[in-house]
Order: C-alpha cells, then structure tokens, then sequence
C-alpha cells in the first residue's frame, strides 16, 4: 500500500460523511455507480480493439453495439415506436486519396508532405493561377479579397486564416467559407496555403482533408470546384506569390490528382427511453446526452501510428450515460428521461444534429438536455458545467457535484466557445436548456492539450477512476434532482437561446 491509497480512502470517508449531511439529495447517489462499473465501461470504450471509434468505422459500431446493450441489459425500453436502440444516420465517406501531384511555379509539392487534396472534380488541372491574398469575401464589413480580380475557370491561391493572426480554429472555419466565396466567384480550383509553421497541425489537416472525413447524407452536395490545402510554413511561398502577382508576373500552377469518389457509411446514434413516476411531470422529459464516437486512428506528433482511444473525450461522459441508464431504469425520477449517445460529433456534431432533424419525441416535450463531454481534466476536485450559470438548473447542478465530494464551476475557456462545440448546441438552437457537463478543468492549458485528441488518452491502471466515479455520480445526482424538481429549468432571462425557448415552448 502505497501513501497515495491511504490518503485517497481518508478522503473516501469524509466525502461519504458530507453526503449524509446533505439533505437535499434523496438518495446515496455518490454511490449509484460503483468504481468498478466505471472502469469497466471506460476501459472497453477506450480499448485499442475500438480502434479510436472514429464514425463509420467498425470500431464505432462496436460502441454503439456495448452501449445498446447495456440498455438492454438493464431494460431501458425503446422510444415511442422504435424495435430497436439504433438510429441510423447515413454518411457519404470520401475513398481515400493515394497520390497526386501539384506544381506552383517552380516548386514541386509532395503529396501529404507538403499538400492534401480536400475536393477533386477534375483530375488534371493547369493554367495560370491568380493569387486573391486571404480570400476572404464577407458582406458584413465589406470586404472582398476578389476586388478587380477574374477567377472565372481559373486555379486560385489564397493563404490561411483571415489576417496574421495564428489561430487554427478561426482559420480553419475560415477555410470553409473561402470555399464557398471561391466557388461563388467560379473558381476552377482553390489551393489554400497553410502558412502556420506548425507541421503537428498540419499532420491533422492531412489526416482531415486525405479523406476520412465523413457527411451526413442527408445534407451533403455536391462541390464542382478543386480545393486543396498546401503547407507553407514560414510564409515563403505566400510573400513570393503576393510579390508576383503585385509585380503582375504570372504564376504557373499545374495538378495532377484522382478524383474525389465516396461510399454511403452508417453509423447509429443509440436511444433509450425510461419513463418517469409522475403522471404529469412523466410528460416531460429530460435529454441525457452524450458523444461516443471519437478521432480514430493517425499519426502522433512523433509520425508514429496511433489510437485515440478517447478516454476522456468522451469515454467519461459515455461512461455516464450508462450509468445513468441503469441506475435509472431500476428507480426512474418523476419527469421522464430520453438516453441519446450520439455518433459523428467529432466530425462536426452531426450526430446530435441528425437526431434533433429526426427526432422521436417532439422537441417541445423535451424541458432539459443534459449532455455530457469534455476534452479532460485537469482538477479533480471539481466538475466544470459549460453553461453553468445560463439555465435556472445551476444550484441543482452545484448540489449534484457537492453531494459528490465535488464542486461545480463555471467554463473558465470563453475564447474557446465551448458551449458552442458539444451536442448541446443541436437542442440549444431549438430553445431546449442544455449545457454541458464536463470534468473539470480550470483553463484550457498544457494539461489539457496533453490528452486532448492525442493518442494519450487512455484509460490505463494509472488514470484517476475514483474520479471518474465521482463524476458520473454527479452527472447521475443532477439528474436526479432536475428530473425529481417540482419547476423545469429554464434559460435565465436575456440568455442568446431565450427567443427560442420561448417559441418552443409555446410561451409569449
Ligand atoms: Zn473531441
């Protein structure tokens, strides 16, 4: 026994202590799951045999497959008139690029090296380029990086982000909207130089844009023009392309590429239903979601082979769900609950957003989501609720945690919208309360990009279980409070979803 374990089971005894003193929670909930329950849903979550759970892949269908029968196995029913937990969501997976050539004046760029073809209609591409700086295009402020510029047929070269600013998560939304403003101006093609001299990042994009990326079916069309994103770091070619094209020298560019070809995919977003006590509050209910599905496989910062294996994004809130799940059918709250482990939020949270397109209990029926996900944790004494304080939910929230040894806090990372990039914001849009329920954290910091989509995170002997057990119970204790209340939470007033709650739920 090592100083560690005692310490950890003195502390054990006195959280065990502040629970009974705490009277507002009805139940022993710190210990409706057990340690061992926990760690037996993480480590197969998380198990390399998974292969990182990536969407459409077997590995995935596997999550979706445990986690259905768990439902099962505890007699979770099936929602309204469904013979089965699955919801199928069709994806269209693009077939993977092998090779490719693409030559800017006299610079040859390898393939994966130093450029990954995004979208591929014509195969065989040349002509003289035309360099349009940012290429941004944006009605709000009037800006057009196109001005005085004919790209009609022709191949475009931009450079990354909107300014010289160095974020990756703007520039990358960025990418997508020059797309569409060069497909607008009838492009033949766009090469974006990424210009970050930041190859870990840039290994990511490859592994994006190579073409693992899946689309829901439902919502994809068809791109006509070339898009390809080439690495510049250090801005070499940038500066000498802006000089050329200041200078009206001409800029030859040709592309040799395989056309883009997808396959439809399926993967499931699995639903539960457990019906609650009351007959009036039974009525309503309360959305328990949480992500299963995570990155896959790739190459780490070293250039080895990897697994994410995805522990804690979002093993920990899938983790939860289960528990919540079981813990529930055998003693459900008064308001009814709706179980939705969601598939594809990785790659865009389309998951969660199919489901609320297609749902199986009409939106205005659902008074709360819950959702559950986190990129990790780097302070164990607490849970970190992205919205915490923006649903009159947050003292049943705060209870939860404390009845649990653990103290709820708000997102302390707003530059980093998180509420704004979990499943959350699929119910929020349509007025639905719903923040996020996350380990805590205290900023977004090394700690945290430690693990974050890093082949690091793993569920092995050595991470903190006593932890996650806490935290599922808590995530179980708040929904036994919010589903028990005699009031549904609301958005407090002024909050940016308040409109559409108010439409939502039919008030004025
Ligand atoms: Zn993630």
């Amino acid at each position: 026994m090592n100083v560690y374990s005692t310490f950890s089971r003195t502390v054990q005894f006195l959280c065990a202590c502040a629970v009974v003193f705490s009277l507002s929670v009805p139940y022993l909930l710190s210990q409706a799951a057990t340690e061992a329950e926990c760690k037996t849903h993480l480590q197969f979550l998380a198990s390399d045999k998974l292969l990182g759970r990536m969407t459409g892949t077997p590995g995935n269908d596997e999550a979706a497959r445990y986690i259905a029968e768990q439902f099962r196995a505890n007699k979770v029913a099936m929602p309204g008139s469904m013979k089965t937990y699955f919801q199928p969501v069709a994806f269209l997976k693009r077939r993977l690029t092998t090779s490719g050539s693409l030559i800017i004046g006299a610079d040859t760029l390898a393939f994966e090296r130093r450029f990954v073809p995004a979208n591929v209609q014509a195969a065989l591409l040349s002509g003289n380029a035309v360099f349009a700086g940012f290429g941004v295009v944006d009605s709000a402020t009037k800006r057009d990086d196109y001005a005085g510029l004919d790209v009609k047929g022709k191949i475009v070269i931009v450079q990354f982000g909107e300014n010289d600013s160095t974020e990756v998560r703007k520039g990358f939304n960025a990418s997508f909207r020059k797309r569409e403003a060069a497909e607008a101006k009838g492009a033949a093609a766009l090469v974006e130089l990424f210009t970050l001299e930041n190859p870990v990042v840039w290994g990511n994009v490859v592994s994006i844009f190579k073409g693992s990326r899946p689309e829901l079916a439902s919502e994809s069309k068809t791109h006509p023009m070339n898009w390809l994103i080439a690495y510049d770091g250090g801005k070499k070619m940038a500066m000498k392309l802006a000089a050329d094209a200041a200078q009206k020298r001409s800029i030859a560019v040709s592309m040799k590429l395989e056309p883009t070809r997808s396959d439809t995919v399926f993967s499931n977003n699995v639903l539960g239903v457990i019906k609650g006590t009351d007959p009036t509050l039974s009525q309503e209910y309360i959305l328990l979601s949480a992500h299963y599905d995570h990155i896959g496989t790739g190459k780490s910062a070293d250039g080895k082979d990897t697994i994410y294996n995805g522990a804690r994004d979002n093993g920990m809130g899938t983790t939860a769900l289960l528990a919540a799940a079981k813990h529930f059918a055998a003693k459900p709250p008064k308001r009814s609950l709706l179980l939705l482990a969601c598939t594809a939020e990785e790659i865009g949270l389309l998951g969660s957003h199919y489901y609320a397109m297609n749902p199986v209990i009409p939106h205005k029926n659902v008074v709360y989501n819950l959702n559950t996900d986190g990129a990790g944790f780097n302070d164990t004494a607490l849970v970190t609720v992205i919205g915490l304080d923006r649903t009159t939910a947050q003292p049943m929230l705060e209870e939860a945690a404390k009845a649990n040894g653990l103290k709820a806090v708000v997102d302390p990372a707003p530059e980093q919208n998180l509420f704004d990039r979990s499943d959350n914001v699929s119910f929020a849009k349509f007025g639905i309360p719903a923040p996020t329920f996350s380990p805590g954290f205290t900023a977004f910091d090394a700690a945290i990009f430690k693990y974050y989509h890093q082949q690091a995170d793993e569920a092995g002997e050595d991470f903190n279980f006593r932890y996650l057990t806490r935290y599922v119970n808590s995530f179980v204790t708040a929904t036994r409070l919010i589903g028990d209340a005699s009031q549904r939470p609301r958005w407090k007033a002024g909050d940016k979803y308040e409109a559409a709650f108010k439409t939502l739920y039919g008030e004025k």
